[in-house]
C-alpha cells in the first residue's frame, strides 16, 4: 500500500471497480470504500464527491480534489420532431465531441462517440472530414452516457457506438467503456443493448470474437462489391471485402450471435437493383441482420437515394433469408443523423461562442 495518490485518476468517471479500490487503498482506506465510490459514480450518478454520504467525512475531504465528470455540456439541440436531441461536450483539453439521444416509443437510444474526428476516411461521412484528432478516454466515452441520462426524462435502454470515430481504432477504451455501461453494480445495461459499429478493422473483429465480447457487433458494409466499396471507403484497400465477410462469418460462428450489416444507400452509388441482389448473395450465408440507412446529406457530392429507389431496393430484399430494417434518421435537421456528426473549435465558436 502506498500513500501517494495517482493524480492520473482525476476525474473519477471512467475508472473501474479495481482502480477505485486501489484509489481508496492509496488513501489508507479499505478497498470496499472504492466499491462505494463506484456505486455513487455509476449507479447513483452524483455530481460531487461531497454527496458520497456513506464515506467517512475525513475521506470525503481528501476526495475533494477530484472532479466527477471529464466532460462539460456546452450545447443541446432538439430536432423538429422532438425525437432526437444532439449534445455538444467539451473535453478538458478544449476539444469537442457530440452525442445523440433518440426517442422511439419505449426505446431510448444514445449514440456515443469514441474519438474526436476519425482516421478512417469514408468519403461520405462528415466526421471523416475532420481528420483524426484524438482517442477518447474511457471516462470521456462513459460520461456522454451519464450526462445524456441525466438530461433524459426516460431511462436510456440502448447504446450504440456509432457517433464520431472508429471504435475499433480505440479498441481498449471502447471495450472498457462498454464494460462500465454493462457492469451490474453500476449502470447495468444488458450486453445485448450495447452495439459497437465498425468500418471493418479486421484484426479487431477477430480480437473481439476471440475475447468473446458480449456486445453486439455491427459492420458498415455500404457496398455490394469490393471495387464499389473501395470507392467510398478507401479502408477496403487494406481490409478487403472478402476478408471482412470472412471475419464476420467467423464472429457469428464462434459467438453464435448474428452480426448486423449497415448499408448506407447513396444515390447512383450503391442503390441499383443489381446492388440489392449482389448484397443478398454476399451476406445470405452469414447469420446476420441488415440495417439499411438512407444517406443523410452533408452538403457534399453524395445524395440520398430517391424514395422510389429506396422502395425498390427494400422490396427486392423481401425474400432475403435475413431480417432487414431501415433507419430513417430523425435528427437530420440538426445534423444529428448517422455520419453527420462533426465538431471543430471554429464552427463551435461560431455557433455557440
Ligand atoms: N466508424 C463506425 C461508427 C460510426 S458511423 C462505422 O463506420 O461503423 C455509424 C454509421 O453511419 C456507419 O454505418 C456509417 O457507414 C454511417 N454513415 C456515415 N455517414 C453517414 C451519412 N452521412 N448518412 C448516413 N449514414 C452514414
Amino acid at each position: 500500500m502506498t500513500s501517494t495518490v495517482n493524480t492520473d485518476i482525476f476525474p473519477l468517471i471512467g475508472h473501474s471497480i479495481s482502480e477505485l479500490e486501489n484509489l481508496a487503498e492509496s488513501f489508507g482506506e479499505e478497498p470496499f470504500r472504492g466499491r462505494q465510490i463506484f456505486d455513487w459514480l455509476y449507479r447513483r450518478q452524483v455530481d460531487h464527491t461531497s454527496d458520497m454520504m456513506d464515506l467517512p467525512e475525513s475521506f470525503r475531504k481528501k476526495l475533494r480534489r477530484f472532479t466527477i465528470h471529464p466532460l462539460k455540456t456546452i450545447n443541446q439541440d432538439t430536432s423538429s420532431s422532438r425525437q432526437t436531441k444532439k449534445f455538444l461536450f467539451q473535453l478538458s483539453d478544449g476539444e469537442f465531441v457530440e452525442s445523440v439521444l433518440m426517442y422511439e416509443a419505449d426505446r431510448i437510444t444514445v449514440c456515443l462517440s469514441t474519438q474526436v474526428g476519425c482516421a478512417v476516411d469514408c468519403d461520405f461521412c462528415a466526421t471523416a472530414k475532420m481528420g483524426f484528432i484524438k482517442n477518447l478516454t474511457v471516462g470521456e466515452i462513459v460520461d456522454q452516457y451519464i450526462h445524456l441520462q441525466k438530461m433524459s426524462d426516460k431511462k436510456i435502454t440502448n447504446v450504440v457506438f456509432m457517433g464520431m470515430g472508429e471504435p475499433f481504432l480505440n479498441y481498449r477504451n471502447a471495450i472498457a467503456a462498454a464494460d462500465l455501461l454493462h457492469h451490474p453494480k453500476g449502470i447495468n445495461l444488458g450486453a445485448w443493448r450495447i452495439t459497437i459499429s465498425t468500418t471493418g478493422i479486421i484484426p479487431k473483429i477477430y480480437q473481439f470474437t476471440d475475447e468473446k465480447q458480449p456486445y453486439k457487433l455491427a459492420i458498415s458494409l455500404n457496398g455490394s462489391t469490393h471495387n464499389q466499396r473501395l470507392k467510398t471507403m478507401p479502408i477496403t484497400q487494406k481490409h478487403t471485402l472478402n476478408d471482412l465477410l470472412d471475419s464476420a462469418k467467423n464472429y457469428t460462428m464462434q459467438s453464435k450471435k448474428p452480426v448486423t450489416f449497415e448499408y448506407v444507400l447513396m444515390d447512383g452509388i450503391n442503390d441499383d437493383p443489381l446492388d440489392s441482389s449482389r448484397l443478398k448473395n454476399l451476406i445470405s450465408s452469414i447469420q446476420c441482420k441488415l440495417n439499411v440507412i438512407p444517406y443523410n446529406e452533408i452538403g457534399g457530392k453524395y445524395k440520398r437515394s430517391k424514395d422510389n429507389k429506396i422502395e425498390t431496393f427494400l422490396r427486392s430484399l423481401k425474400d432475403a433469408p435475413f431480417p432487414v430494417t431501415v433507419r430513417w434518421s430523425k435528427g437530420t435537421n440538426i445534423d444529428a443523423g448517422c455520419g453527420q456528426l462533426a465538431t471543430s473549435t471554429k464552427t463551435t465558436n461560431e455557433k455557440f461562442g
